[in-house]
């Protein structure tokens, strides 16, 4: 066991975080530099064990935290930034490509291989230091703010996706080089985002920092109302038939001014072509759902819950204030009977 991972003493590199560094982003790169896995490093140096949890940067504990400012002399404000402890969760709401149809129509993605995640090459391509964003770790982001354009989630040379590995990874790993080819991951600008995106984007990562928001007609809403009421519509979506989701996204295209490209995001599996969707909604949330549900020609409670027992239609409902919350255990009934 190298002497520098054993003595209570700052390990031999340093590397400052840089503006919005994921905390894995910064972990991984120590480790790299030190010639040690993310998985050992962790162990040896923090305590901390990235197999029981290969994503423990989201919300480290105070002593691993104190841990690692003690070893590397950051600041437990520096290190907290970089992570999303005091953010709020909700209905799983980090999970990976959390927008995508693919949560409600096949197999959840798993991180047997490695994490999705969409980035901006362009970032990368102008970073003195490249590394993974915060931001690009939350599951539903779909555009970058700073370049105004839609994320990637593609190799540029093989077309793969890209996949991040987790901190239970056993060898020294480069985050910003592809898996399969080790193509790196910089490259140029990409597909301008539309504003709805950005705009609920925006919003979406303050309420899940705050852990409220403030949409227009309906006021002060609960992260966790926002991310039921975000499920309910793409529940509803991504089980109705291909003619009555079209019908939608005529009508969401046509709400939204969109061009050819974004019109086919709508349908694409993407979180851009999700936060499209739930960008369209939440502008007028007690208007916007019926008449998804209507062009749908689906129930939104009954898919809920069919689908995803987890309070999803009940909070929609209240937050939409039309009556009385549901009988939880008949709206079941109701299902089974259906
Ligand atoms: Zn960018
Ligand atoms: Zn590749």
């Amino acid at each position: 066991m190298p002497a520098a991972l054993t003595a209570v003493t700052r390990l031999p590199c340093y590397i400052a975080p840089a503006e919005d560094e994921a905390l894995a982003s910064w972990f991984t790169q120590m480790s790299a530099q030190l010639g040690q896995s993310p998985l050992m490093l962790g162990r040896l140096a923090f305590g901390v064990d990235g197999a029981a949890d290969p994503e423990w940067w989201r919300r480290p504990s105070d002593t691993t935290l104190c841990r690692i400012s003690d070893r590397t002399g950051l600041g437990l404000a520096q290190l907290q930034a970089m992570t999303f402890l005091g953010w709020a969760t909700a209905h799983h709401d980090e999970s990976a490509a959390r927008f995508t149809g693919s949560r409600w129509r096949a197999q959840r993605v798993t991180r047997r291989r490695g994490r999705p995640v969409a980035i901006c090459r362009q970032c990368v391509a102008g970073d003195e230091r490249p590394y993974v964003r915060r931001l690009w770790m939350l599951g539903w982001a779909a555009a970058c703010p700073e370049h105004r354009t839609v994320l990637t989630g593609q190799c540029p040379r093989c077309w793969c996706p890209i996949q991040l590995y987790g901190l239970n990874a056993s060898w020294p790993v480069d985050l910003l080089a592809c898996q399969r080819c080790g193509a790196r991951l910089a490259g140029p600008k990409a597909q301008p985002a539309h504003a709805a995106v950005l705009d609920v984007q925006d919003v979406m990562v303050r309420a899940k920092r705050m852990g409220a928001a403030t949409l227009p007609i309906i006021g002060e809403t609960q992260w966790a109302a926002l991310i039921a009421a975000a499920d309910t519509l793409q529940a509803m979506v991504w089980t109705a038939t291909a003619g009555h989701r079209e019908r939608l996204f005529k009508r969401i295209g046509s709400d939204l001014a969109l061009g050819a490209l974004d019109h086919t995001a709508l349908s694409l599996n993407t979180n851009y072509g999700g936060l499209l969707m739930v960008g369209w909604l939440l502008t007028d949330l007690p208007n916007r759902m019926p008449i998804a549900a209507a062009a749908l020609k689906t129930a939104a409670a009954i898919h809920a819950v069919t689908i995803e027992p987890s309070n999803v239609e009940l909070e929609t409902k209240a937050l939409l204030g039309k009556g009385r919350r549901p009988d939880k255990d008949r709206v079941r009934r109701t299902v089974r009977e259906t």
